[in-house]
C-alpha cells in the first residue's frame, strides 16, 4: 500500500476480505488516521508481522491499472521520492477524499448516545476506553468520507450593451462616461480589471450604468478567449516531410527533433498527431508553461477543428480540471494541451506524447515529490508501447548524447519555411560607458526598427526594478527574513519583495546593519528596462510581460493579442517572451543582461545560458528578416560565442567534452539531497549522519559526494535545509540508495525530502 500525502518513501502491507486490484484507490488505518492509500501489490504470503485490514474502496471503478502502478514505482525509485505522493500525481487536486471515523453507539448503557466522531471520542472517554468499548462490542467503528467540496472560482464580468448612437441620447455623469468609454476598446472585461484601470472608488459606477441598461455584469467561472483560431499552413516543406516520413517509419519509441527556431517542428507534430487521431487514439501535448498554451491553441483549433481538444494546467478551477481530467481519462478529449502535471493524467486511449521545448526547466518539478516530467514520458512511452516526441531548438545536452549513441532517434531540421534565422550580434557592455542597462547601440536600433513598424522583443532574466538593495557602507545586503535571499525592490508600488515566498516590506531608509543611509539598488529587471525605455520613447507603446504584469492565461492571452495586432511595438519581458512565440512583425530581439545567466551556481548554467540565448532569439526574424542584439560584459565566453554564431552542435562538442571530464550527467547521475528540519542544529546533525552512512555504505556506486553544505537558500518556509551531492556513477543502484535512506530515516523524525536528480 502506498500512503497518500506521506512523505515516507515506505509502502505498507494491510490484508483484505474484498478482491482488489492493483492502482485501486482505499482508505486504511495509519498511524491511527483513516487515510487514502493506493494498492501496489496484491500477494498470497502472510508476512511475519500483524498487519490491519483494508477498511474499504473508495472508488466505484478503479482509476490507475497495473502500468500506471508501474509508473509510478519507476519514478519514484528513479528520483528518489515518496511513493504516495507519486500516486497522488495522477489525480486531479480536490479530488483526494476527507476520510472520517465515527464511533457507533451499541449499547443503552454508554454515556455517548449518538453516532460522534472517533477523534471527538478518544479525547473525551480517552483511548483505552475506547479500545475496551471496541472489544466488549459496546460499540461500532465506521468510516464515512465525503468529497472535499470544491469552490468554483466565479469571476464578474462585464460587458456593454448599447451601441456609441444609442449613448449619444443617454445623459451620463463624467464618471460613468469614463466607464462606459473604456468600456468600448474591450468586447468583455472582468469588473475587478475596470476598477483597477479607472482607480474607481467603488462599484457604484458600474451598478448604477447596470440598473440603466447600459451594460451588463455577469459571472462566469473563467473567461476564455475560444474563437482565436490560426489558420493552418497548406504542406510541410520537402525538409519537413523528410523526418515526418523517417518518424512514422519507425513511429514507436523516442524521436528527438533537434530544429532550430521557427524551422516548422509544431507542424511536423501536428502531422504525426493527424496520423494517431485518425487511428481512434489520443494525443498528449506538452508545453513547458501555460504561457505557451494560448497560441498553440489556436493553431491546433485550426488545423483540427472538430477534434475536442482541452488546454489543463494550475490555473484552471479545480472542478474544471476535475471535469477536463475525468474527460480525458474516459477517452472524450482527443487532444490535451498542458503543462508538467497532464503527464500523470490516466488517459485511457493514449496514442502519442509530444514534448515542445523539451529542454525546459519547468518540465522538472522542484517541490516534493521531485521528478522530471520528460523522464516521465519517455517511461510512460515503454509502458504503454507508444511513440514519444521530444522537440527543441536547444536539446537538453544528455537527450542529444542519448539521441547520439542511438537511444533517442535523431531527427534534424535546419532551415526556416517562412523568415530567415536571425543574424546575431553582440554587443560588447565594458565599452558602453553610461549606458549600463540598455547599450547605445541598442537604443539606435530599437529607434531605427520602429521607423520600419518593426516589433522589438527586449528580453530581461529577471523581473523588477533592481535586483538587490546593498548598504555601500558595510556591505549588508537586505534579505527576506523567511528565505534568507535577497529581496527585490519593485517600482510599481515602491516595495521590497521575496520572490520565493511572497514576503513585501516598504524600502529601508537605513542600513539595518551600521544604520548608514548608503543603501543603493543593484541589478536590474523587467521594470526597470521599462522605465529607461520609457523615458527614451515617451510615446511608444511599451507593454511588460512578467509574473508581476502576467497572473493568469488570459492576461497573457490578452497581451499576445496586443502583440498579434501590433497595439504594441516594444515588448519587455522575462523568459515568457523567450519560448515558443511565433510573430512576424518581430524584427529584433535584444538579450539585455546574458552575463547573468552564466553566472549561475549551477553544472547546467552554461547549457541553460545558452538554451535561453537562443531560444530568445529565435523570436526574430520570423517575418522577412530580424536580429539579435546580445550585450555582453564577458564577449569573449565560448557559450556567448556559440550562441552568437547560433551552433548548437559545436556548443554540444565542447561541452559533452567538460562533462566527461568532470563526471556531470550524461556521464554521472547528479542527485541533490536536501534535509530539512525546523531545528538548524538538528537539520544540521542529521544531514551529517546521512552524507557519513552514504559515505560508508555506498562508496562503491558514487564517484563524489559533498557537504553537507548550507544551500543558497539556507531556510525556506520557516524549515532549516541542508544540501548533500552526489556524484553517482550511472550504473549505481537507486534501489540500494533508496533502502539506505530508508532505514536511516526510518528512526529520526527529519524528512529527507527534495531528493532530486537531473540525468
Ligand atoms: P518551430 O515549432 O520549429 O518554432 P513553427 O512550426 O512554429 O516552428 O513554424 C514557424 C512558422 O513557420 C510558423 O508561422 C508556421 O506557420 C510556419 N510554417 C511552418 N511550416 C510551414 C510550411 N511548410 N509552409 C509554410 N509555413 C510554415
Ligand atoms: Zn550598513
Ligand atoms: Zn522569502
Amino acid at each position: 500500500m502506498a500512503i497518500s500525502g506521506s512523505p515516507l518513501l515506505d509502502t505498507f502491507t494491510y490484508h483484505t476480505d474484498f478482491p482488489l486490484t492493483p492502482g485501486e484507490r482505499v482508505v486504511v488505518d495509519f498511524a491511527n488516521r483513516s487515510v487514502v492509500a493506493y494498492v501496489v501489490e496484491i500477494t498470497d504470503e502472510l508476512p511475519e508481522f500483524a498487519t490491519k485490514p483494508v477498511l474499504q474502496k473508495l472508488d466505484e471503478k478503479p482509476f490507475l491499472t497495473s502500468k500506471d502502478v508501474e509508473l509510478a514505482l519507476r519514478i519514484s525509485e528513479r528520483f528518489l521520492c515518496p511513493v504516495g505522493k507519486i500516486f497522488d500525481l495522477f489525480f486531479p487536486p480536490g479530488k483526494v477524499m476527507n476520510v472520517k471515523s465515527f464511533v457507533v453507539p451499541q449499547s443503552q448503557e454508554l454515556p455517548i448516545k449518538d453516532i460522534i466522531p472517533l477523534t471527538a471520542a478518544r479525547e473525551k472517554f480517552g483511548a483505552v476506553t475506547i479500545e475496551n468499548w471496541k472489544k466488549s462490542r459496546k460499540i461500532r467503528i465506521v468510516h464515512s468520507y465525503e468529497q472535499k467540496k470544491t469552490r468554483v472560482q466565479k469571476k464578474k464580468f462585464v460587458r456593454l450593451r448599447l451601441s456609441i448612437k444609442d449613448l449619444e441620447k443617454i445623459k451620463l455623469t463624467d464618471l460613468q462616461r469614463k466607464v462606459v468609454e473604456h468600456l468600448f476598446s474591450f468586447d468583455v472585461i472582468e469588473v475587478r480589471e475596470l476598477i483597477k484601470n479607472l482607480d474607481l472608488k467603488s462599484i457604484s459606477p458600474i451598478q448604477t450604468l447596470e440598473k440603466k441598461g447600459i451594460l451588463e455584469v455577469f459571472e462566469d467561472e473563467t473567461y476564455e478567449f475560444s474563437d482565436w483560431t490560426i489558420a493552418p499552413i497548406d504542406e510541410l516543406t520537402s525538409e519537413q516531410r523528410r523526418v515526418l516520413n523517417s518518424i512514422v517509419y519507425d513511429f514507436k519509441g523516442v524521436h528527438l527533433i533537434y530544429g532550430l527556431t521557427g524551422t516548422g517542428k509544431t507542424e511536423v507534430y501536428f502531422k504525426a498527431m493527424e496520423k494517431v487521431l485518425t487511428e481512434g487514439a489520443q494525443v498528449l501535448y506538452l508545453v513547458p508553461e501555460v504561457s505557451l498554451t494560448p497560441q498553440l491553441l489556436a493553431r491546433v483549433k485550426g488545423t483540427f477543428p472538430g477534434r475536442e481538444v482541452r488546454v489543463y494546467h494550475s490555473y484552471l478551477s479545480k472542478a474544471k480540471r476535475q471535469g477536463i481530467w475525468l474527460d480525458a481519462h474516459e477517452g472524450n478529449v482527443d487532444i490535451i494541451i498542458g503543462t508538467r502535471s497532464s503527464i500523470w493524467i490516466p488517459m485511457r486511449k493514449l496514442g502519442l506524447i509530444i514534448v515542445d521545448e523539451e529542454h525546459d526547466a519547468s518540465f522538472y518539478q522542484q517541490s516534493s515529490p521531485h521528478y522530471d516530467a520528460v523522464e516521465v514520458a519517455v517511461e510512460k512511452g515503454k509502458l504503454h508501447n507508444i511513440p514519444i516526441i521530444l522537440g527543441s531548438a536547444t536539446p537538453r545536452v544528455t537527450h542529444y548524447f542519448r539521441a547520439i549513441e542511438g537511444e533517442y532517434k535523431l531527427h534534424k531540421l535546419k532551415h526556416r519555411p517562412v523568415g530567415k534565422l536571425p543574424s546575431l550580434e553582440l554587443i560588447d557592455m565594458r565599452k558602453s560607458k553610461g549606458f549600463y542597462v540598455l547599450s547605445k547601440k541598442a537604443l539606435e536600433e530599437i529607434k531605427e526598427l520602429l521607423k520600419d513598424e518593426k516589433q522589438i522583443f527586449v528580453f530581461v532574466h529577471r523581473k523588477g526594478f533592481s535586483n538587490y538593495v546593498v548598504c555601500t557602507n558595510c556591505g549588508t545586503v537586505i534579505k527576506c527574513p523567511n528565505c534568507d535571499i535577497s529581496l527585490t525592490y519593485h517600482r510599481h508600488g515602491n516595495i521590497l519583495k521575496c520572490h520565493y515566498c511572497g514576503f513585501t516590506t516598504p524600502p529601508f531608509s537605513n542600513c539595518p546593519n551600521c544604520g548608514s543611509a548608503a543603501l543603493s539598488a543593484r541589478g536590474f529587471g523587467t521594470e526597470r528596462v521599462e522605465y529607461e525605455l520609457r523615458n527614451f520613447f515617451p510615446s511608444v507603446k511599451i507593454i511588460r510581460l512578467d509574473k508581476e504584469t502576467i497572473e493568469s492565461p488570459s492576461d497573457y492571452e490578452k497581451a499576445l493579442r496586443m502583440i498579434e495586432q501590433e497595439d504594441a511595438q516594444v515588448v519587455v519581458g522575462t523568459k515568457m517572451i523567450a519560448k515558443g512565440l511565433d510573430f512576424p512583425k518581430v524584427g529584433c530581439v535584444i538579450v539585455v543582461d546574458s552575463d547573468r545567466l552564466i553566472n549561475l551556481p549551477r553544472y547546467d548554467a552554461t547549457e541553460n545560458a545558452f538554451q535561453l540565448i537562443t531560444q530568445a532569439s529565435g523570436r526574430s526574424g520570423r517575418g522577412t528578416f530580424g536580429k539579435t542584439l546580445i550585450q555582453s560584459f564577458n564577449p569573449d565566453h565560448p557559450v556567448i560565442q556559440n550562441a552568437v554564431e547560433n551552433d548548437f552542435e559545436r556548443f554540444f562538442e565542447t561541452e559533452i567534452k567538460t562533462r566527461e571530464l568532470l563526471k556531470y550527467p550524461p556521464f554521472s547521475y547528479f542527485v541533490e539531497m536536501i534535509v530539512e528540519h525546523v531545528d538548524e542544529k538538528r537539520c544540521q546533525k542529521k544531514a551529517e549522519e546521512i552524507a557519513e552512512l552514504i559515505g560508508k555504505e555506498f562508496s562503491e556506486q558514487f564517484f563524489e559526494i559533498h557537504g553537507p553544505v548550507v544551500p543558497v537558500i539556507k531556510k525556506f518556509k520557516g524549515r532549516f535545509r541542508m544540501k548533500i551531492f552526489l556524484k553517482l556513477k550511472p550504473e549505481a543502484s537507486m534501489k540500494e540508495l533508496r533502502e539506505l535512506i530508508k532505514k536511516h530515516s526510518a528512526q529520526i523524525d527529519l524528512v529527507v525530502d527534495g531528493i532530486g536528480g537531473m540525468l
